[in-house]
């Protein structure tokens, strides 16, 4: 039997740039498909990857968990999912099955997490992935691919939180940054009911995050205003990185309110708010295969849709540091223009 070969974009060491690699693609379990890549998105968590951040990659390295493609292969025992079938797939590309959180039908918490990344061996910067079925997600006809890439990481991670944490007598909330996630989350909770209140370094971003749905924007050094909402937001939806400014943050949550982390950023604060208000700190992952079939139907239902700018995937790097020197308006998509179709 001939060896598939795939074309992708690997870091070969830490923090280096994406170059062309090709490596033979992983065999087809009974359960997997086989995916040819139309479209990839770029996240933050790929920035981290490359720099080894979470400690957890091995090089070369081969990120993107944001895809979009055509089933090109299916294993004998994958069920529901035939040649041809559109499917988007995650952060997550397979899991155990075994431990207590599989059980549970709570997947994304598997003790397996990182054997569980769907760049694990290789992600979705290449030709194809391989993946388990069960996180192969079949899309809506109507939603374009691009639209939804970002969904299959950016939009769960926002709307897995939002849709926990809702509760009538407690939508107040303040979305903590606006970009590629902040951006999305203001859209899911103002569709899920939550009175929207954006904090941001940018005063520029104010139209925009109003018309996404946002009831207030408040620029983030603007303490005089902070300070008029003390005790006022029942959850605080960190969706940053890098180093912010806790403690008149802090200082907005109600009594028992809770700060929810789904960007990574750096925590360092004075804990006497955190102790004498008993507040919470809430870390939160994408979310289980349940969660992602109705982000995607919710999404769909409620006209929820990223601003995003459409790259090729040959100028990889060149996404890369539109990232990271924050100028993307709100997400980059990549689509595969060099690697071909199939393997
Ligand atoms: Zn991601
Ligand atoms: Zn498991």
């Amino acid at each position: 039997m001939s060896v598939l070969t795939v074309q992708g974009y690997a870091a070969k060491g830490v923090g280096q740039p994406l170059e062309p690699f090709t490596y033979e693609s992983p065999k087809l379990g009974e359960h997997d498909v086989r995916v040819s890549v139309t479209h990839c998105g770029l996240c933050y968590t790929d920035i981290h990857g490359i720099n080894n951040y979470y400690g957890i990659v091995t090089y070369p390295f081969v990120p993107g968990h944001e895809i979009v493609g055509y089933i090109s292969e299916v294993g004998k025992a994958s069920s529901g999912l035939k040649e041809g079938n559109r499917v988007g797939i995650g952060w997550q590309g397979r899991s155990c099955t075994k431990c207590e959180w599989c059980k549970q039908g709570e997947e994304h918490l598997c003790q397996d997490i990182v054997e569980s990344a769907t760049w694990n061996p290789y992600g979705g910067f290449s030709s194809s992935v391989v993946v388990d079925s069960r996180f192969a997600y079949q899309l809506p006809d109507a939603m374009p691919s691009e639209v939804a890439s970002v969904l299959m990481c950016a939009g769960i991670a926002v709307y897995y939180p939002l849709r926990s944490y809702y509760a009538e007598n407690a939508r107040k909330i303040a979305i903590v940054g606006i970009g590629g996630l902040g951006h999305l989350a203001i859209q899911f909770a103002h569709a899920l009911g939550y009175e929207v209140t954006v904090i941001s370094t940018s005063a520029q971003k104010k139209q925009e995050a109003l018309a996404f749905g946002a009831d207030r924007f408040i620029v983030s050094n603007d303490l005089a205003t902070l300070r008029q909402l003390e005790f006022y937001f029942d959850l605080l939806l960190c969706t940053a990185h890098g180093d912010i400014h806790w403690e008149p943050l802090l200082e907005i949550l109600k009594k028992r309110g809770k700060l929810v982390l789904i960007g990574f950023p750096n925590l360092v604060f004075n804990p006497t708010d955190l102790v004498a208000h008993e507040l919470s700190i809430i870390g939160s992952l994408i979310g289980n295969r349940a969660t992602m079939k109705d982000t995607l139907s919710f999404a769909q239902a409620h006209g929820i849709k990223p601003w995003i700018e459409l790259m090729p995937m040959s100028k990889i790097n060149e996404a890369i540091e539109r990232v990271k020197q924050n100028k993307v308006r709100y997400r980059i998509v990549l689509v595969n223009d060099s690697l071909g179709t199939v393997g």
